[in-house]
């Protein structure tokens, strides 16, 4: 069995190994960790990445209480637990990568430079070796809304693992070094977006995902026929200009370069018409605003327009991974866009 230096291995962990709580387990956890439990048939694998971004809990939560319950999964389970580094950073899962450090869910590719390239390639090396027949990576969003799955790939296999966890699955033909690139691998590979980081029907969620991920004999295959999956294709990322301010209110201060109300997060995976505006841009307009495409044109126009400094969709468009929370929206990205139909904007 190959062993790595940037990785600790945890082999059918006892309770008295994972302490009573998820928070003593992190405590005592030292570096990204693969975790190995024997299943019923030996001859399968199947694999779950979580903590890739050290403020993301949920599967963290939900790998702790499966494993404290000591189950005997239907195949081998390996989990691997990648961003224990920031997530112990007091105070502790609230950082997504170490200060200075990158963004571990960008550098499952070469060139695997510095040390969370050094982690991502011993992670892919695990996986190698493990072979399993399908990959699990279970995130939270930043901002409150439904849970949701990622892939690169839309075929039954993957609609079949998503469906374990949400009926929202989101195809992108974006390629930034995510795990989820797996996929070209030829196992299928799908990124679980559980919700919010605080929010405790997240962490059910992935408790409740990963104990049918457990015990199924089989996940591959799309039992019910009838499952009803909304697939949302290449969104757009809506940014903001690094410079440009924004503020949550009800009504613009006049001092932002862009306000949004502060209950914006109940756009996730609703439809918004042309006629409805979601929010106010200052001076600047929409130049504060950029839409990226997963083959990187840029048209604005087809997203939003600005009437009397309101902001209206373009046309009826889908939104989600709205944030509330002004660092991420600054950071990351003001939110994703489908067309109402869910099919690309451009
Ligand atoms: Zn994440």
């Amino acid at each position: 069995m190959s062993r790595s230096n940037a990785l600790d291995y945890l082999n059918n962990p006892s309770p008295q190994t994972l302490g009573r709580s998820p928070l003593e387990w992190l405590s005592r956890l030292q570096r990204p960790t693969v975790v190995r439990v024997a299943g019923r048939d030996p001859s399968r694998t199947r694999a779950m990445a979580t903590l890739l971004h050290g403020n993301e809990p949920s599967g963290l939560f939900a790998i702790h209480r499966w494993l404290l319950e000591q189950h005997t999964p239907e195949v081998n389970l390996l989990f691997l637990l990648g961003g224990v580094h920031p997530a112990k950073i007091p105070p502790v899962l609230s950082l997504r990568q170490v200060p200075g450090g990158r963004d571990l869910n960008r550098c499952f590719k070469e060139p695997f430079e510095g040390e969370e390239g050094a982690i991502a390639q011993a992670m892919l090396a695990e996986l190698q070796t493990a072979n399993p027949e399908c990959l699990l990576d279970v995130h939270n969003t930043s901002g409150t809304g439904p849970a949701f799955a990622v892939t690169i790939t839309n075929d039954a296999a993957h609609q079949a693992l998503a469906s374990l966890f949400t009926d929202r699955l989101i195809m992108t033909d974006l390629r930034l070094g995510a795990l989820m690139e797996y996929s070209e691998q030829e196992v299928p590979t799908v990124t679980i977006e559980c919700g919010g980081a605080q929010d405790d029907l997240a962490h059910q969620l992935a408790y409740e995902g990963l104990v049918r991920y457990a015990s199924q004999s089989d996940v591959l295959s799309l039992e019910k026929a009838d499952w009803n999956v909304a697939v949302l294709r290449n969104p757009i990322r809506v940014e903001l200009a690094p410079d440009a301010t924004i503020e949550y209110r009800l009504t613009p201060s006049g001092q932002a370069d862009l306000t949004f109300p502060p209950d914006i997060e109940r756009r996730n995976f609703g439809i918004v018409s042309p006629d409805e505006p979601i929010g106010w841009v200052g001076q600047k307009g929409l130049d504060v605003l950029t839409a990226i495409s997963h083959n990187r044109t840029e048209n604005m126009e087809q997203v939003l327009q600005i009437r009397d400094g309101r902001i209206y969709p373009a046309q009826a468009i889908k939104t989600f991974m709205i944030t509330t929370n002004p660092v991420i929206a600054k950071s990351d990205c003001l939110f994703y866009a489908v067309k109402a139909t869910g099919d690309p904007i451009f």
